[in-house]
């Protein structure tokens, strides 16, 4: 018998299971894929946003703004990238400036620092390529970017180190409610029991809800986002994050550095039925270029190396839904974590389990805050690189040759304490994959260590979620 199972490992339940971790308490997180952070938290724009577009006097603008400022914190704990961007929100005339002005005023009621109005001129000083359209610009110097998958990988790591269990292909269909305690049903037919359940299932956290509530009062209405992701030599093209002003539908197609280097435009905002629809489309490109056109008028399409799409969690409920169930004691839902939820998830797990769990055990003395990141091998300096390759040949065997990740290094994303082998767990912990050529050159190479190291043939590697393998079956021995 478990005090805490989480349904979910997105950011919202790997941050959670970090926060309950420091705690005299027994946790596993169950997750119905094959990986951490397939979800939302693997598509999205990777903002720490300031706080400047939720309503006043919300959770969203409340949880963001500090969450926002938390994110320093795990910088320094779970060695997690940050890069501190900073933001523009831009105006073209003078109804549009009215807006930013109101826009400027919310900022400051939610709490958000320095933030400031800038000329068009001033603002293109630093942004040289912004359109020359633009009036007025809301400087927002806390917004910042990060790697959102890195973040879960490294706090359920963190929370693993400290005590939580973790199970990856463990979907939960369906709960049991037994007076004291809970008996969560697995697909497989396997079943465990908890004193009390953190429903963090993103898209599906309405599904989990009503496994036990069927008049459960929210319902997701899906939100599918699509983008372009530009090569790293568009590096510098601009290097704050650039939004058009807010509409109802959310925070417009937008230009965002990333840590890497690498440039993300979009997303779109459209509803869709399916909460696992991630097909990008024709004219949800074209919708991303025509808004562009409000933002700069050079925008690099030549460096466009893939596109992809993420759904949100948006819910008819309109704010995050983080509450005890009313009937359910000890059945928690963290639902409806749409954006800004990458920001605000280190503020909501200490907001769900502070203010709304009350929870009343002690701190465990040993808790260790620290991820030790290890350098990437060609960030080393040559002396060491060389050291390395003498006493490990895995580390002078380059396998993605555009992000140059060695072969130990793959190795290492594999058997670490959060490892994966799946195509896309790798790129996820040691970016193969993640360059120019997108896997063309590397994929098959790293397939074949998966299935060394693994012991598993070929036919049986799964790209991303479980049943999409590359390999049917073998047509002819090697
Ligand atoms: C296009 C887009 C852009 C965004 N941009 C930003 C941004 O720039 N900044 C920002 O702050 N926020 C942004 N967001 C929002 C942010 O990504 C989400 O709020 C956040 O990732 C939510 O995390 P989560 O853990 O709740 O959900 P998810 O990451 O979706 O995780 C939920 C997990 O639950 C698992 N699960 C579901 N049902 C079950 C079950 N029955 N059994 C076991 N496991 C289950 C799923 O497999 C999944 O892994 C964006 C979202 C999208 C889609």
């Amino acid at each position: 018998m478990y005090d805490y199972v989480i349904i979910g490992s997105g950011i919202i339940g790997t941050l959670i299971a970090r926060e309950l971790s420091k705690y005299e308490v027994s946790l596993l997180v169950l997750e119905k894929e094959n990986d951490i952070a397939n979800h939302q938290t693997t598509a999205n724009s990777a903002i720490i946003h300031s706080g400047h577009d939720p309503k006043e006097n919300t959770l969203k603008a409340k949880l963001c703004v500090l969450g926002n400022r938390l994110y320093d914190a795990l910088e320094t704990e779970l060695s997690i990238p940050l890069l501190r961007t900073g933001a523009f929100v831009v105006a073209h005339d003078a109804e549009e400036e009215n807006m930013l002005n109101l826009l400027m005023q919310r900022a400051l009621v939610n709490g958000v620092k320095d933030v400031e109005i800038l000329s068009g001129d001033d603002a293109r000083k630093l942004e040289p390529k912004l359109a020359s359209t633009v009036t007025k610009v809301l400087s927002l110097p806390s917004t910042k970017v990060t790697y959102p998958w890195e973040v879960a990988i490294a706090a359920l790591g963190n929370a693993i180190k400290n005590g939580a269990h973790f199970r990856r292909n463990s979907h939960v269909v369906d709960i049991v409610y037994h007076q004291d305690f809970y008996t969560l049903m697995l697909e497989d037919g396997q079943s465990f029991e908890s004193k009390h359940i953190i429903n963090a299932a993103g898209v599906l956290s309405d599904h989990v809800a009503r496994m036990l509530e069927r008049d459960f009062e929210l319902t997701i209405r899906p939100r599918k986002g699509e983008y372009f992701v530009l090569d790293r030599q568009a590096k510098g093209w601009f290097n704050h994050v650039i939004y058009p002003l807010p509409t109802k539908a959310g925070k417009g197609v937008l230009i965002v550095p990333q840590v890497h280097g690498n440039i993300l435009l979009g997303p779109t905002s459209s509803e869709t039925t399916d909460p696992s629809d991630a097909a990008t489309t024709k004219s949800g490109m074209t919708y991303i270029k025509e808004h562009l056109k409000a933002l700069s008028h050079h925008i690099p399409y030549d460096m466009i190396i893939r596109t992809f799409a993420g759904v949100r969690a948006s819910s008819d409920y309109e704010d995050f839904y983080i509450k005890e169930s009313h009937r359910y004691p000890g059945f928690y839902h963290v639902a409806g974590i749409d954006s800004p939820g990458l920001t605000a998830a280190p503020a909501i797990a200490q907001y769900l389990i502070q203010e709304i769990m009350k929870l009343n055990v002690p701190l465990k003395k040993d808790f260790d805050p620290i991820r030790i990141k290890p350098m990437p091998f060609h960030h080393l300096p040559e002396a060491e690189k060389e050291q390395r390759v003498k006493e490990n040949p895995a580390y002078g065997h380059i396998v993605c040759k555009c992000e140059k990740i060695t072969e130990q290094e793959i190795i290492d994303a594999i058997t670490g304490p959060t490892g994966n082998d799946t195509i896309k767990g790798i790129k996820k912990r040691a970016r193969a994959g993640s360059g120019l050529c997108q896997g063309g050159y590397c994929e098959g190479r790293v397939m074949k260590i998966i299935s060394k190291v693994t012991g598993k043939p070929l036919s049986e590697i799964q790209y991303y979620a479980q049943d999409t393998p590359i390999f049917v079956k073998e047509t002819k021995k090697a």
